[in-house]
């Protein structure tokens, strides 16, 4: 079942943006700490989850990963239904996936709940030497967006458990 008997909240999340910015990279790190130099399994995870605890409630994140879709432009409404955060990942040696982002949060806002929790996150901070899209660039655009922003590494484990903890305890917040 969806629902432990222990759960007090079931908060559904998903993860969008281009193709291989390292959405499922973040996922397995936040969810089993796991991360992978080669690219997705063939048969990619639809969602996970983490149990979070806020003070004796209990949450339980239910992440969504596109599991290779947007390539095909095949993300449909049913992805985004009932989810009550997004994040919204670019890569930050890739400046055409940030500028992309537009287009994501068009789709969000399109099929998306009106006051969704949206996260804008820079991912792969540990390439320093082909990083072309700077921290002000996306701070400034999230700051435009009015969205919260933080830069991530999944494979140096930098700030992906606050980005994702940021998400959910806005969400509890709201919940
Ligand atoms: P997705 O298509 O957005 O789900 O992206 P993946 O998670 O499959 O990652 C695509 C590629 O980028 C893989 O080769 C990952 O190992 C790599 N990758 C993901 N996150 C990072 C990161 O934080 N730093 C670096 N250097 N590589 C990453």
């Amino acid at each position: 079942s969806l629902y432990d008997d222990e759960c007090d909240y079931l908060f559904k999340m998903v993860l969008i943006g281009d193709s291989a910015v390292g959405k499922s990279n973040l996922l397995s790190r936040f969810t089993k700490d796991e991360f992978r130099l080669d690219s997705k399994p063939t048969i990619g995870v639809e969602f996970a989850y983490r149990n979070i605890k806020f003070g004796d409630k209990m949450a339980k994140a239910q992440i969504w990963d596109t599991a290779g879709q947007e390539r095909f432009r095949a993300i449909t409404s049913s992805y985004y239904r009932g989810a009550l955060g997004a994040m919204v990942v670019y890569d930050i040696t890739r400046w055409q996936t940030f500028e992309n982002v537009k287009k994501w949060l068009h789709e969000l806002r399109e099929y998306g709940n009106r006051d969704m929790v949206i996260v804008l996150v820079g991912n792969k901070s540990d390439l320093v030497d082909s990083r072309v899209v700077n921290a002000a660039d996306g701070q400034s655009f999230a700051q435009l967006e009015d969205l919260c922003f933080m830069e991530t590494s999944a494979k140096d484990n930098l700030n992906v458990e606050d980005a994702f903890l940021h998400m959910i305890t806005k969400i509890f917040e709201i919940a």
